[in-house]
């Protein structure tokens, strides 16, 4: 009766706890993106680490509250052809030309948004806001997080096309949540300047849609090996007994994915403290030095905790299922 009740609760959970990268994933990497900071950043940057990990799932919790969040987090490339996808104009304005805002809307504009929230930054550091600085270093690190996600670059986002649901959360949280602690090299070296900003963000998208097919068909030849009650296992999550993809059949799919999903991890923090960083030199290097006895003001704190109700409370209003 007891392990019922718990299986409902983790299932209700995992309903509502439909993150990108995860809890775990995302906090992890805004986390780690701080190490590869200058020192004069990281003087900011390191005492306000566990807000950037707190706060890193915030877009997320958006989506509870407002319907145009949803498409901020993804971009489904295939809906304008095949690979490299070149009929879809790079730049906003021409695309909004060519296939007009509503219908970019409805396919997700990750590459845009994440462009948005760096000039949103640059404006904060030019300002010397620091929780404007803070707030929107949190959430840029999802959004440049979530763009190094491949399904995150597919209209078949969850499997749902091709039989595999799940590979969605299987393949950004059950992977990391098994295996970042114990196996992931975190040491990454130091954030660059990105002279080219919207160039950047394309490549790491495009990176991601060139490895769909990788993680769609590799997942459905080792599932086809295995017997279903080796795919899916009871094992413990957070001191429950959960369903999920079994530990065995994780490891595997890892190995053949030749570790994907760290070096995705890995690329998405060194990405994320890169537009940190050029944010700042971008808005003439301000020093940081004289914010740190700063803290939150109430109203944002106040925000904060509305956003926690919206989501803890409500439905997301997401375009789609994630
Ligand atoms: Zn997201």
């Amino acid at each position: 009766m007891k392990k019922q009740i718990s299986l409902t609760i983790i299932l209700l959970l995992s309903a509502k706890i439909a993150f990108c990268w995860g809890f775990y994933g995302h906090g992890k990497i805004n986390e780690i993106a701080v190490y590869l900071l200058p020192p004069e950043m990281m003087v900011l940057y390191k005492p306000n680490s566990s807000f950037l990990q707190e706060h890193a799932t915030d877009p997320d919790k958006r989506r509870y509250a407002i319907k145009e969040e949803g498409c901020r987090h993804y971009i489904d490339l295939d809906h304008y052809g095949e690979y490299p996808f070149d009929s879809l104009p790079r730049q906003w304005k021409k695309a909004v030309e060519k296939f007009s805002e509503d219908t970019l809307t409805a396919h997700g504009i990750v590459p845009w948004h994440i462009q948005t929230m760096l000039f949103r930054l640059t404006k904060a550091f030019e300002q010397k806001d620091f929780s404007s600085i803070m707030k929107n270093s949190a959430e840029i690190g999802h959004y440049m997080a979530d763009a190094h996600v491949p399904l995150h670059t597919s209209s078949n986002h969850n499997g749902q096309k091709t039989n595999q649901k799940g590979i969605h959360g299987f393949w950004e949280s059950r992977v990391p949540e098994l295996l970042a602690e114990k196996e992931y090299d975190f040491f990454i070296g130091k954030a660059m300047y990105i002279t080219d900003p919207a160039a950047f963000v394309w490549e790491r998208v495009l990176e991601s849609a060139h490895a769909v097919d990788s993680v769609l068909t590799m997942e459905k030849e080792l599932s086809q090996a295995t017997a279903e009650n080796r795919k899916f296992a009871f094992e413990e999550r957070n001191g429950l007994m959960v369903r999920q993809y079994a530990a065995e059949f994780t490891i595997a799919y890892n190995n053949r994915l030749n570790n994907m999903v760290e070096r995705r991890m890995r690329q998405s923090i060194f990405a994320v403290a890169s537009l940190w960083y050029t944010a700042w030199v971008n808005a003439g290097q301000p020093n940081l030095k004289s914010l740190t006895a700063q803290s939150f003001s109430s109203e944002s704190i106040a925000t904060f905790e509305q956003l926690n109700q919206s989501w803890l409370q409500g439905k997301p209003m997401l375009g789609r299922e994630e």
